[in-house]
């Protein structure tokens, strides 16, 4: 028998990351605390810097991994792979070529991509407040709009839809299958017209002034969050999930 461990993904979905004095711990299980990890702030800086390459590679479903930190048993990576026909991402101990017991399996990538944002927001002091605060209204903003706009795709590609059958069975847009969730979030876009419309509008609700034109809030906020937003539009809308 191996005295390797192949690290199973918890079907849990909720993670902690917490600062600690050594950097940063991972709790992957809730229920194995032993099991957590903790990376140092050098290699906590590497995995956010990582985030656009893990999210291409959770969403072409590929195995791939990165080694963060070399250590004298082994070394810590960050990696993508596909189980019962599923991506996860997983940050982990490895030892002589193996993961150990040691780190993180995460199904819901949107979610922990989101944690890493935050990671880096408070390592960027160089960005202002307005700024700031510019792009995190453009993210709710766009974020809404690709909802909408993925809700009316499904049912734009609904069989159920098109056919006109009853049964609410027959319906991908209510079912949430994961293929048609997948294909709709996949073709909708926001336009820098309607973008700037609705940015308005929430800035007014707010009462709050814009310190950027829309078109540049745009452009940071599909530089900085589409990919993610869009990877948690897909977990939210597959029933599957
Ligand atoms: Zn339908």
């Amino acid at each position: 028998m191996s005295a390797t461990y192949q690290p199973r993904p918890a079907a849990s979905t909720t993670r902690a990351v917490t600062k600690v004095a050594e950097g940063y711990r991972i709790v992957g299980n809730p229920f194995k605390p032993a099991n957590a990890i903790t990376v140092s702030d050098t290699v906590w800086k590497k995995l956010t810097s990582l985030r656009n390459e893990i999210d291409a590679a959770f969403r072409d479903s590929v195995d791939k991994d990165w080694v963060l930190e070399k250590t004298s048993s082994g070394d810590v990576r960050a990696s993508v792979s596909v189980f019962n026909a599923r991506p996860y991402v997983h940050v982990r101990a490895w030892s002589g070529g193996f993961p150990t017991r040691n780190g993180t399996s995460v199904r819901n990538w949107g979610e922990f991509a989101e944690i890493l944002r935050g990671g880096d927001d408070d390592k960027d002091s160089g960005i202002d407040v307005d700024e700031d605060e510019d792009v995190k209204l453009g993210s709710e903003t766009y974020a809404a709009i690709l909802t909408e706009s993925a809700g009316a795709e499904m049912k734009r590609l609904c069989e159920g839809c098109v056919n006109d059958w009853p049964s609410q069975l027959d319906h991908a847009c209510i079912t949430g299958c994961p293929s048609t969730v997948a294909e709709a979030v996949a073709n909708v876009s926001v336009t820098p017209q309607y973008f700037a419309v609705r940015l308005a509008q929430a800035a007014m609700e707010r009462a709050y002034v814009l310190g950027r034109v829309p078109r540049e809030v745009l452009d940071a906020v599909i530089e900085r969050h589409d990919g993610h937003l869009r990877a948690t539009l897909r977990e939210s809308l597959s029933s599957d999930y």
